[in-house]
Protein backbone atom coordinates (compact mmCIF):
# COMPACT_ATOMS: atom_id res chain seq x y z
CA UNK A 1 0.00 0.00 0.00
CA UNK A 2 0.86 3.51 -0.92
CA UNK A 3 1.97 5.54 2.67
CA UNK A 4 -1.33 7.94 2.31
CA UNK A 5 -3.53 4.26 2.18
CA UNK A 6 -1.59 3.08 4.91
CA UNK A 7 -2.01 6.53 7.34
CA UNK A 8 -5.72 5.91 5.67
CA UNK A 9 -6.07 2.28 7.27
CA UNK A 10 -4.55 3.07 10.06
CA UNK A 11 -6.99 5.72 11.04
CA UNK A 12 -10.07 3.45 10.38
CA UNK A 13 -8.59 0.99 12.45
CA UNK A 14 -8.42 3.71 15.38
CA UNK A 15 -12.22 4.89 14.20
CA UNK A 16 -13.12 1.09 14.79
CA UNK A 17 -11.42 0.77 18.08
CA UNK A 18 -13.17 4.44 19.52
CA UNK A 19 -16.66 2.96 18.07
CA UNK A 20 -16.15 -0.34 19.97
CA UNK A 21 -15.26 1.47 22.95
CA UNK A 22 -18.31 3.61 22.91
CA UNK A 23 -20.47 0.38 22.19
CA UNK A 24 -18.93 -1.00 25.02
CA UNK A 25 -19.39 2.12 27.46
CA UNK A 26 -22.20 3.28 29.55
CA UNK A 27 -22.34 6.39 31.36
CA UNK A 28 -20.97 5.71 33.81
CA UNK A 29 -17.68 4.86 31.88
CA UNK A 30 -17.44 9.02 30.98
CA UNK A 31 -17.14 10.19 34.80
CA UNK A 32 -19.44 11.71 37.12
CA UNK A 33 -19.29 15.56 38.01
CA UNK A 34 -20.36 17.49 40.71
CA UNK A 35 -20.53 20.98 40.84
CA UNK A 36 -20.49 22.58 44.02
CA UNK A 37 -21.39 26.16 44.26
CA UNK A 38 -24.07 28.93 43.25
CA UNK A 39 -25.11 30.26 46.81
CA UNK A 40 -28.80 30.99 46.69
CA UNK A 41 -30.51 33.84 47.00
CA UNK A 42 -31.45 33.90 50.84
CA UNK A 43 -30.50 36.11 53.64
CA UNK A 44 -26.79 35.16 53.68
CA UNK A 45 -26.63 34.13 49.76
CA UNK A 46 -26.77 36.70 46.60
CA UNK A 47 -28.43 34.55 44.45
CA UNK A 48 -25.09 33.35 42.02
CA UNK A 49 -26.65 30.35 41.39
CA UNK A 50 -25.91 30.96 37.22
CA UNK A 51 -22.41 30.47 37.64
CA UNK A 52 -22.79 26.93 39.06
CA UNK A 53 -25.65 26.06 36.09
CA UNK A 54 -22.96 27.77 33.68
CA UNK A 55 -20.39 25.12 34.77
CA UNK A 56 -22.58 22.08 35.05
CA UNK A 57 -24.08 22.37 31.44
CA UNK A 58 -20.26 23.06 29.98
CA UNK A 59 -19.70 19.46 31.62
CA UNK A 60 -22.66 18.13 30.19
CA UNK A 61 -21.75 19.21 26.73
CA UNK A 62 -18.22 18.32 27.41
CA UNK A 63 -19.19 14.56 27.49
CA UNK A 64 -19.55 13.99 31.10
CA UNK A 65 -21.70 10.75 32.04
CA UNK A 66 -23.62 12.76 34.28
CA UNK A 67 -23.65 15.76 36.41
CA UNK A 68 -24.78 16.37 39.70
CA UNK A 69 -24.83 20.30 41.49
CA UNK A 70 -24.63 20.75 44.68
CA UNK A 71 -26.01 23.84 45.79
CA UNK A 72 -24.34 25.86 48.71
CA UNK A 73 -27.43 27.47 50.04
CA UNK A 74 -29.23 23.93 51.47
CA UNK A 75 -32.49 26.28 51.84
CA UNK A 76 -32.57 26.83 48.22
CA UNK A 77 -35.50 24.60 46.25
CA UNK A 78 -34.97 25.70 42.77
CA UNK A 79 -35.35 23.13 39.99
CA UNK A 80 -32.38 22.50 37.62
CA UNK A 81 -32.57 24.24 34.42
CA UNK A 82 -32.01 21.09 32.35
CA UNK A 83 -33.94 18.20 33.05
CA UNK A 84 -30.12 15.84 32.80
CA UNK A 85 -28.79 17.71 35.98
CA UNK A 86 -29.16 15.68 39.39
CA UNK A 87 -29.18 18.19 42.49
CA UNK A 88 -27.78 16.56 45.23
CA UNK A 89 -26.50 17.83 49.07
CA UNK A 90 -22.68 18.20 49.55
CA UNK A 91 -22.39 15.70 52.01
CA UNK A 92 -24.07 13.34 50.09
CA UNK A 93 -21.86 13.11 47.16
CA UNK A 94 -20.00 9.74 46.35
CA UNK A 95 -16.32 11.78 46.98
CA UNK A 96 -14.18 8.72 45.20
CA UNK A 97 -16.07 8.61 42.18
CA UNK A 98 -16.53 11.93 41.45
CA UNK A 99 -14.73 14.79 39.70
CA UNK A 100 -15.83 18.04 41.91
CA UNK A 101 -15.92 21.37 39.75
CA UNK A 102 -15.86 23.70 43.19
CA UNK A 103 -16.49 27.84 43.71
CA UNK A 104 -18.62 28.65 40.76
CA UNK A 105 -20.78 31.41 42.30
CA UNK A 106 -19.75 29.72 45.67
CA UNK A 107 -19.98 33.30 47.72
CA UNK A 108 -18.56 33.13 51.52
CA UNK A 109 -21.01 30.17 51.55
CA UNK A 110 -17.97 27.74 49.91
CA UNK A 111 -16.10 27.96 53.02
CA UNK A 112 -17.88 25.86 55.06
CA UNK A 113 -17.64 23.41 52.39
CA UNK A 114 -14.05 23.02 51.60
CA UNK A 115 -12.55 20.99 54.03
CA UNK A 116 -14.81 18.12 53.22
CA UNK A 117 -14.55 18.64 49.41
CA UNK A 118 -9.98 19.12 49.58
CA UNK A 119 -10.09 16.18 51.76
CA UNK A 120 -12.33 13.51 50.07
CA UNK A 121 -12.94 14.88 46.57
CA UNK A 122 -10.77 12.21 44.02
CA UNK A 123 -10.37 14.77 41.48
CA UNK A 124 -10.99 18.55 41.98
CA UNK A 125 -11.49 21.99 39.63
CA UNK A 126 -11.33 24.89 42.11
CA UNK A 127 -12.47 27.88 40.73
CA UNK A 128 -13.64 31.89 41.70
CA UNK A 129 -14.69 32.08 45.21
CA UNK A 130 -12.89 28.26 46.32
CA UNK A 131 -9.34 30.02 44.91
CA UNK A 132 -10.31 33.11 47.00
CA UNK A 133 -11.41 30.64 50.53
CA UNK A 134 -8.02 29.47 49.66
CA UNK A 135 -5.87 32.50 49.91
CA UNK A 136 -7.26 34.08 52.82
CA UNK A 137 -6.82 30.70 54.85
CA UNK A 138 -3.76 28.58 55.51
CA UNK A 139 -5.62 25.56 56.72
CA UNK A 140 -7.20 25.68 53.58
CA UNK A 141 -3.84 26.06 51.92
CA UNK A 142 -2.24 23.40 53.68
CA UNK A 143 -5.50 21.07 52.84
CA UNK A 144 -5.20 22.10 49.38
CA UNK A 145 -1.00 21.03 49.62
CA UNK A 146 -2.02 17.78 51.24
CA UNK A 147 -4.48 16.32 48.61
CA UNK A 148 -0.81 16.06 46.17
CA UNK A 149 0.68 13.39 49.21
CA UNK A 150 -2.68 11.92 49.23
CA UNK A 151 -2.30 11.09 45.56
CA UNK A 152 -5.83 13.49 44.94
CA UNK A 153 -5.71 15.46 41.49
CA UNK A 154 -6.39 19.57 41.65
CA UNK A 155 -6.62 22.34 38.92
CA UNK A 156 -6.62 25.43 40.35
CA UNK A 157 -8.27 28.11 37.45
CA UNK A 158 -7.63 31.77 38.58
CA UNK A 159 -7.84 34.69 36.36
CA UNK A 160 -5.19 37.26 37.17
CA UNK A 161 -6.67 38.74 39.71
CA UNK A 162 -7.35 35.37 41.90
CA UNK A 163 -3.53 34.70 41.01
CA UNK A 164 -2.51 37.83 42.94
CA UNK A 165 -4.64 37.09 45.96
CA UNK A 166 -3.12 33.09 46.16
CA UNK A 167 0.27 34.71 45.34
CA UNK A 168 -0.28 38.05 47.57
CA UNK A 169 1.14 39.95 44.98
CA UNK A 170 -0.40 42.51 43.11
CA UNK A 171 -2.41 41.78 39.36
CA UNK A 172 0.95 43.77 37.29
CA UNK A 173 3.25 41.69 39.04
CA UNK A 174 1.54 38.28 38.32
CA UNK A 175 1.04 40.02 34.51
CA UNK A 176 4.11 41.33 33.78
CA UNK A 177 5.37 37.46 34.23
CA UNK A 178 2.87 35.19 33.64
CA UNK A 179 4.45 31.65 33.40
CA UNK A 180 6.90 32.16 35.85
CA UNK A 181 3.43 33.16 38.00
CA UNK A 182 1.89 29.73 36.73
CA UNK A 183 4.34 27.71 37.54
CA UNK A 184 4.98 29.44 41.15
CA UNK A 185 1.41 28.59 42.11
CA UNK A 186 1.99 25.26 40.73
CA UNK A 187 4.64 24.56 42.90
CA UNK A 188 3.28 25.89 45.87
CA UNK A 189 -0.06 24.06 45.67
CA UNK A 190 1.54 21.01 44.47
CA UNK A 191 -1.31 21.00 41.51
CA UNK A 192 -1.96 22.12 37.53
CA UNK A 193 -2.71 25.91 37.53
CA UNK A 194 -4.21 27.55 34.72
CA UNK A 195 -3.72 30.84 34.74
CA UNK A 196 -6.65 32.91 32.32
CA UNK A 197 -6.66 35.70 30.46
CA UNK A 198 -4.99 36.67 26.80
CA UNK A 199 -2.62 33.81 26.35
CA UNK A 200 -3.85 30.95 28.77
CA UNK A 201 -0.91 29.25 30.72
CA UNK A 202 -1.18 25.63 32.01
CA UNK A 203 1.21 24.75 34.29
CA UNK A 204 2.25 21.44 36.22
CA UNK A 205 5.01 20.87 37.75
CA UNK A 206 7.11 18.57 35.99
CA UNK A 207 5.60 19.04 32.90
CA UNK A 208 6.30 21.36 30.30
CA UNK A 209 4.52 25.09 30.70
CA UNK A 210 1.53 25.56 27.95
CA UNK A 211 0.79 29.00 26.45
CA UNK A 212 -2.82 28.58 24.89
CA UNK A 213 -3.25 30.99 21.30
CA UNK A 214 -6.92 29.97 21.22
CA UNK A 215 -9.59 32.36 22.52
CA UNK A 216 -10.27 36.36 21.69
CA UNK A 217 -11.51 39.27 23.58
CA UNK A 218 -15.32 37.98 23.14
CA UNK A 219 -14.31 35.92 25.93
CA UNK A 220 -14.17 39.14 28.61
CA UNK A 221 -18.34 38.16 29.23
CA UNK A 222 -19.72 37.34 32.57
CA UNK A 223 -19.53 33.27 32.66
CA UNK A 224 -17.13 32.13 30.34
CA UNK A 225 -14.76 30.72 33.49
CA UNK A 226 -17.54 29.07 34.66
CA UNK A 227 -18.06 27.31 31.45
CA UNK A 228 -14.44 26.47 31.39
CA UNK A 229 -14.32 25.17 35.27
CA UNK A 230 -16.87 22.59 34.38
CA UNK A 231 -15.24 21.61 30.45
CA UNK A 232 -11.83 20.77 32.62
CA UNK A 233 -14.45 18.66 35.08
CA UNK A 234 -15.69 16.30 32.36
CA UNK A 235 -12.30 16.22 30.52
CA UNK A 236 -10.69 15.38 34.16
CA UNK A 237 -13.14 13.37 34.89
CA UNK A 238 -13.00 11.32 31.24
CA UNK A 239 -9.89 10.01 31.91
CA UNK A 240 -7.09 12.82 30.97
CA UNK A 241 -4.33 13.42 33.38
CA UNK A 242 -5.02 17.28 35.08
CA UNK A 243 -2.31 18.91 32.48
CA UNK A 244 -4.03 17.48 29.43
CA UNK A 245 -7.51 18.19 30.48
CA UNK A 246 -6.66 21.59 31.30
CA UNK A 247 -4.41 22.66 28.34
CA UNK A 248 -7.29 20.31 26.18
CA UNK A 249 -10.19 22.10 27.56
CA UNK A 250 -8.51 25.91 26.96
CA UNK A 251 -7.55 24.81 23.69
CA UNK A 252 -11.27 23.97 23.00
CA UNK A 253 -13.21 26.71 24.96
CA UNK A 254 -10.89 29.08 22.67
CA UNK A 255 -11.45 27.44 19.37
CA UNK A 256 -14.65 27.68 20.37
CA UNK A 257 -15.17 31.55 20.75
CA UNK A 258 -12.84 31.70 17.81
CA UNK A 259 -15.34 29.89 15.40
CA UNK A 260 -17.86 32.27 16.98
CA UNK A 261 -20.10 33.56 13.89
CA UNK A 262 -19.34 37.97 13.56
CA UNK A 263 -23.16 38.99 13.81
CA UNK A 264 -23.91 36.50 16.86
CA UNK A 265 -23.60 37.68 20.81
CA UNK A 266 -20.75 35.12 22.65
CA UNK A 267 -22.96 34.41 25.50
CA UNK A 268 -21.36 32.35 28.44
CA UNK A 269 -24.76 29.66 28.11
CA UNK A 270 -24.50 29.44 24.31
CA UNK A 271 -20.90 29.39 24.21
CA UNK A 272 -21.17 25.89 26.98
CA UNK A 273 -24.07 23.94 24.67
CA UNK A 274 -21.69 24.63 21.45
CA UNK A 275 -18.92 22.85 23.36
CA UNK A 276 -17.79 18.99 22.17
P1 LIG B 1 -13.21 34.58 34.26
O1 LIG B 1 -12.19 35.65 34.41
O2 LIG B 1 -13.19 33.59 35.35
O3 LIG B 1 -14.59 35.14 34.04
O4 LIG B 1 -12.88 33.77 32.93
C1 LIG B 1 -12.87 34.41 31.69
C2 LIG B 1 -12.51 33.41 30.58
O5 LIG B 1 -12.44 34.12 29.35
C3 LIG B 1 -11.16 32.76 30.76
O6 LIG B 1 -11.16 31.47 30.17
C4 LIG B 1 -10.22 33.70 30.01
O7 LIG B 1 -9.03 33.09 29.59
C5 LIG B 1 -11.10 34.09 28.84
N1 LIG B 1 -10.75 35.43 28.33
C6 LIG B 1 -11.10 36.62 28.85
N2 LIG B 1 -10.59 37.63 28.14
C7 LIG B 1 -9.88 37.08 27.13
C8 LIG B 1 -9.09 37.58 26.03
N3 LIG B 1 -8.95 38.90 25.84
N4 LIG B 1 -8.51 36.70 25.20
C9 LIG B 1 -8.67 35.38 25.38
N5 LIG B 1 -9.39 34.83 26.39
C10 LIG B 1 -9.98 35.67 27.25
MG1 LIG C 1 -14.35 33.42 37.09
Amino acid sequence: LAPAATAQLGTQQQADGRQAQRHASHKGSFGDVAVIGGEGLSARGMGMTGAAWLAASAALHGGAGRVMVALLDEGTTLAPPWPELMLRRVHALDWPQLTAVCGCGGGEAVRAVLPEVLARAARLVLDADGLNAVAGDSALAAALRARADAGLSTILTPHPLEAARLLHCTTAEVQADRLAAARALAERHACTVVLKGSGSVTATAGERTIVNFTGNARLATGGTGDVLAGLIGARLAAGLSPHAAASSAVQAHGAAADQWPAHQALTASALAAALQ
